[in-house]
């Protein structure tokens, strides 16, 4: 059966003019070379060649819409027989919401383009101002309605721990991002690169960033509002890879940071099921796949649940769903001396 991957291109912004505080202009501009429509065909070669197909092409950056023109279609004509054949299922790419018209758009739909992913990053114009971002929350929303209107698939992408931002600013913005009914999010937490405005900020003491901790937590909540809204989170948190670990200088970056805040959610859905409830044994059946989320890593949640007076086990229970959670009090069975859940109380 083949395998479905998405091949990711990253398609830096040469001479970019905008100045995000926590975007690395030079690696941008220097160290980055741009890809090739060679370098798509190649990708996609080497995907087929690896029976991988019914995936996306996705063109990464941030900034797709706004490079050269010639250059853009240069890259969407490169792609177009494997989508044309159907071994690759569309094409996304990611772009600022300034950089969106409904000419723009009628031309990526003509080349097969499914999902345009915005970098909204905030809806506070006073949070997207101090970052240097240089576009405003209204033409994000401007942006989504045209893509909508495209009939095209939309994607937001927003930014947690941004400069001069706080948790319950973050949760403003995850409420409205929800209202804008996005089919997919990204969440990433803000670190501190070399070479950036925001490392001078950090140096300088004016900016400090998010724990892992706190961004987990933070995190957390924003993953568990879009999962309430039946709105699915792609990505949480940057990946390994791609400059962040040569370049990173401070800030919450962890390697398995969807890991940690899933953990986070099973903890609450835990505590929510036994708040008001004896303190004593419990079972806690979760589906089979969770299991180490809702033990959490390195046992925290057992720990924490343990600290209240709850001594939980986790069990997998195939009739259970995702992010869903079912106790059951352990019985003792006093002539062994012992527990078991199975074992009935003598
Ligand atoms: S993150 Fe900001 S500064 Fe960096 S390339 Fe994108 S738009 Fe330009």
């Amino acid at each position: 059966m083949p395998k479905h991957r998405n091949i990711a291109i990253f398609v830096p912004h040469l001479g970019c003019p905008h100045r995000c505080v926590f975007c690395d202009q030079r690696a941008i501009s220097g160290t980055l070379s741009a890809p090739a429509p060679e370098d798509v065909r190649r990708a996609a070669e080497i995907a087929l060649s690896d029976g991988e197909t019914g995936g996306e092409i996705a063109f990464f950056g941030g900034s797709f819409t706004a490079v050269d023109r010639d250059y853009m279609v240069s890259l969407l004509e490169a792609a177009q027989p494997y989508i044309r054949s159907g071994d690759f299922s569309g094409i996304r790419c990611s772009t600022r919401p300034d950089a969106v018209d409904p000419e723009t758009l009628g031309l990526l739909k003509s080349y097969g383009v499914t999902a345009v992913e915005l970098g909204a990053q905030s809806a506070d114009d006073g949070i997207l101002q101090k970052n240097g971002r240089g576009h405003t929350f209204a033409q994000t929303k401007d942006a989504c309605a045209m893509i909508r209107e495209a009939g095209i698939g939309l994607g937001l992408q927003m930014m947690t721990g941004m400069y001069g931002e706080t948790p319950g600013s973050a949760l403003r913005t995850a409420e409205i991002f929800c209202g804008l009914r996005p089919d997919t999010m990204r969440i990433y937490p803000t670190v501190v690169l070399k070479n950036t405005v925001l490392a001078q900020l950090y140096e300088r003491g004016e900016y400090v960033p998010q724990t892992v901790d706190e961004a987990a937590e933070l995190c957390a909540r924003l993953l568990r509002l879009f999962l309430d809204a039946g709105i699915p989170v792609i990505r949480l948190g940057l990946h390994s890879g791609g400059g962040v670990d040569d370049s990173y200088i401070a800030g919450p970056w962890h390697p398995a940071f969807r890991e940690l805040c899933e953990g986070r959610i099973y903890l609450s859905l835990i505590s929510e099921r036994l708040r008001g409830q004896p303190e004593g044994r419990y079972t806690v059946h979760v589906a089979p796949s969770e299991i180490s989320k809702a033990v959490g890593q390195k046992r925290t949640n057992l720990a924490a649940l343990a600290a209240r007076g709850w001594d939980c086990r986790v069990t997998g229970d195939p009739e259970v769903g995702v992010f869903e959670v079912r106790t059951q009090p352990e019985r003792i069975c006093r002539s062994h001396g012992s527990n078991g859940s199975q074992r009935k109380e003598s």
